[in-house]
């Protein structure tokens, strides 16, 4: 049986079989917008998107939350999020942006986030990092600086949810992690609120091994005694680590790219990445590389919206006519220059950062 664990960091090898053990559906309006995340494939399924593409498509009101959970620093894997945020917004959802800071302590070990004080500071690192991808700060929002009603809403939610319901989807009932699914509940509902946005078609990107989260979350809200539109799911591929079969992750950091990496620092993690390099020199540019199963050419296919560049480096690749070494080169040139505007701008997003989150 396929199983989907919403706090692992494993990489999801076999996204069929998770389709049809799970309900989910395939992803197919590629065509809804010129985006690279779109052309690319990076969205592989989705639950009710038809509701957003008829919004998109007609203009009509529809909503977006997406978040992060604050628990450590913001990597490549996180920047998809954000890229695919951005995109939402340009296509008219009226958006909010969640810095999870009460989920990123209550769910993870001590080890990772001792204190809520630690949550929160990292949650400023957070929210910088989301300002100076793009995400404007009236839209960024903390867990732990909201109205009465977001609160409200999450000790509501509570009320719908079993232990035994929450056993059978999670496989445990740890206290910490139950709190935090029920504010990742009221994160994505609370936008429908009267005194937020009102009732709409509302979409959130996820992951697919989050899509426990989303089942409940769908499951609750039409339980609430709130008039709420059972909110839309749309999940993209993972961001692999550099490692063979790891997902990015910042428990393990050797297989992320984070957002305030170093040149050295990303220099020494793209020269060690796993590639679909041959043995020898002599065999790539006889057979080609597979560039399917490489981390260098991932990274570029999710972040370098360059279709000329990225296409350029397949077809080359297949060809045999790049090499690994250069290839890594092109890649750590085109990381460094993005992080180095991305830290520019991280910097100065810092103050703003912290009002959103200590509210001063
Ligand atoms: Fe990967 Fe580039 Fe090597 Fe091809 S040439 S396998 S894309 S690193």
């Amino acid at each position: 049986m396929a199983s989907i664990n919403a706090w692992d960091s494993g990489a999801i090898k076999d996204y069929e079989h998770v389709f049809e053990e799970f309900g989910l559906s395939k992803f197919t309006e590629y065509n809804l917008t010129d985006s690279y995340l779109f052309k690319r494939k990076i969205i592989v399924a989705h639950r009710d998107f038809s509701k957003i593409a008829d919004a998109i498509r007609h203009k009509k009101k529809f909503l977006q939350l997406t978040g992060i959970a604050s628990s450590g620093e913001m990597h490549l894997g996180h920047k998809i999020d954000v890229d695919f945020y951005l995109l939402f917004r340009k296509l008219g959802a009226k958006s909010r942006f969640s810095i999870s800071d009460i989920d990123g302590y209550v769910s993870r070990p001590d080890a990772k986030v001792p204190s809520m004080a630690a949550a929160k500071e990292i949650a400023v690192r957070n929210a910088a990092d989301a300002i100076a991808l793009g995400v404007p700060p009236s839209e960024i929002y903390a867990q732990s600086n909201m109205p009465r009603e977001y609160y409200q809403l999450t000790y509501e939610v509570s009320k719908k949810i079993t232990n035994k319901m929450f056993e059978a989807i999670y496989g445990h009932t740890d206290l910490g992690k139950i709190s935090a699914v029920l504010l990742q509940i009221a994160d994505i509902l609370h936008v429908q609120m009267p005194h937020m946005f009102g009732k709409a078609p509302t979409i959130t990107g996820i992951g697919i091994d989050q899509d426990p989260h989303a089942r409940l979350t769908r499951d609750v809200a039409k339980r609430l005694d709130y008039d709420f539109e059972m909110p839309s799911f749309f999940y993209f591929r993972h961001l692999s680590g550099l490692k063979e079969g790891s997902k990015m992750s910042s428990s393990e950091p050797d297989t992320a790219i984070f957002l305030k990496d170093t040149p050295e620092e990303v220099k020494r993690k793209i020269s060690r990445a796993f590639t679909g390099g041959r043995e020898s020199i002599e065999e790539q540019r006889k057979t080609g590389g597979n560039p399917d199963v490489c981390k260098v050419y991932e990274i570029l296919k999710f972040h370098n919206p360059s279709y000329k560049f990225v296409d350029g480096t397949y077809a080359e690749c297949r060809a045999g006519k790049l090499l690994c070494g250069e290839c890594k080169k092109n890649c750590i040139a085109f990381l460094n220059a993005m992080l180095k505007k991305h830290q520019e701008k991280y910097r100065k997003a810092l103050p703003e950062a912290r009002k959103i989150v200590y509210g001063k």
